[in-house]
């Protein structure tokens, strides 16, 4: 028989930038859990995890769920289905566990194939979008720093939730007029203040409003869709597939993060399901390294909004991969994530 694949698993420290905060915390560093795959011939596959407490998830939860699952290893990358299935079966719960492992499997295969994923996958490079930089909710006075420095980003993510709303984008408009802008209120607002505030997105120009409510408030996010003329995108209220159906008519669109979806193969799922019921994709990502940056960069020509700048709010990313020169997203050539270590 075969030897199954080795797993070994590190914690990584993420400094960033500058502290970042939304709507329900903010932070000054971030870890993440990095998880290599290393098949009999010493090939290589790279993931890395996530985790959110707001899904309910640790990087001690992550140590303990990628220990567990070393008793359960494929003997090979290239069962895709049946490898993600049993992480299903094995890690239920362990959303961004189980896209670090999808991750470094698609990794692995790519490796042995000698393509990148976006290849194995038939898509053109050529055709990802550009994408948002984020801008975290800050005093006025920072908040300008950040949009000076977020000068080669075209479109700019702001996000509100919090009471100082209409200063924020005051401040961001001071310094970026023209630039597009699109909000993230982080399950920040209720059905009464995100009705009131459209004027004020129209007034600023906001183009797209990310989740206002609390995630289970499916029924409000419809009201506020009724009353909005930019599209409605939920985030926080749509974790996989299955959570689609309830949402169509009630949003405009979803955003696909891995580190919630826990799969690339049920990302794309997911957007096979979006476009059926004629709906907007965005994909999403957390505060992390270009590992888990690149490995959605690749389905991106699928895509109509890209939010993928995660590891470009890190001090000092250890790896380069999918790059947002100028906005601009670009997708590695090399086989696999095309990830390599800075
Ligand atoms: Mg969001």
């Amino acid at each position: 028989m075969p030897a199954p694949l080795q797993l070994t698993a590190d914690v990584l420290t993420l400094k960033l930038k500058h502290p970042f905060k939304i709507a329900r915390h903010s932070y000054e560093e971030v870890r993440t859990v990095r998880v290599v795959l290393r098949d009999a011939d010493g090939l290589e596959g790279l993931g890395e995890a996530t985790p959110q407490t707001f899904y309910g998830e640790t990087v001690a939860t992550a140590l303990a769920a990628l220990n567990f699952y070393s008793d359960y290893l494929p003997e090979t990358a290239f069962d895709l289905e049946e490898a993600e299935r049993q992480l299903e079966r094995v890690l239920t719960g362990n959303n961004s566990v189980r896209a670090a492992i999808s991750t470094a499997l698609h990794d692995l295969v790519g490796k042995r194939l000698g393509v990148p994923l976006y290849k194995l996958w038939g898509l053109d490079a050529g055709k990802a979008p550009m994408s948002t930089f984020t801008i975290g909710i800050d005093t006025p006075e920072r908040i300008k720093m950040k949009v000076r420095e977020a000068a080669q980003y075209p479109v700019l993510k702001v996000k509100v939730g919090r009471d100082n709303d209409r200063e924020i984008l005051t401040a961001i408009r001071e310094v970026a007029p023209t630039k597009e802008l699109r909000v993230d209120a982080n399950c920040g607002w209720t059905v009464k203040q995100a009705i009131r505030n459209l004027p004020m997105l129209a007034e600023f120009g906001v183009t797209v409003l990310e989740q206002p409510l609390v995630r289970t408030d499916i029924d409000g996010l419809g009201e506020i869709r009724r009353h909005a003329s930019i599209p409605v995108i939920a985030d926080e209220s749509c974790i996989v597939a299955s959570d689609i159906p309830p949402l169509v008519g009630k949003v405009d669109g979803i955003n696909i993060k891995l580190a919630k979806t826990g799969s690339l193969r049920e990302a794309i799922r997911m957007i096979a399901i979006a476009r059926a019921h004629h709906m907007m994709v965005m994909v999403g990502c957390m505060v992390e390294t270009s590992i888990a940056i690149t490995a959605p960069a690749h389905f991106t020509p699928l895509v109509d909004i890209v939010d993928l700048d995660g590891a470009a709010l890190l001090a000092d990313d250890p790896y380069v991969g999918a790059t947002i020169d100028g906005g601009q997203l670009k997708i590695p050539d090399g086989p696999g994530l095309g990830v390599r270590a800075r």
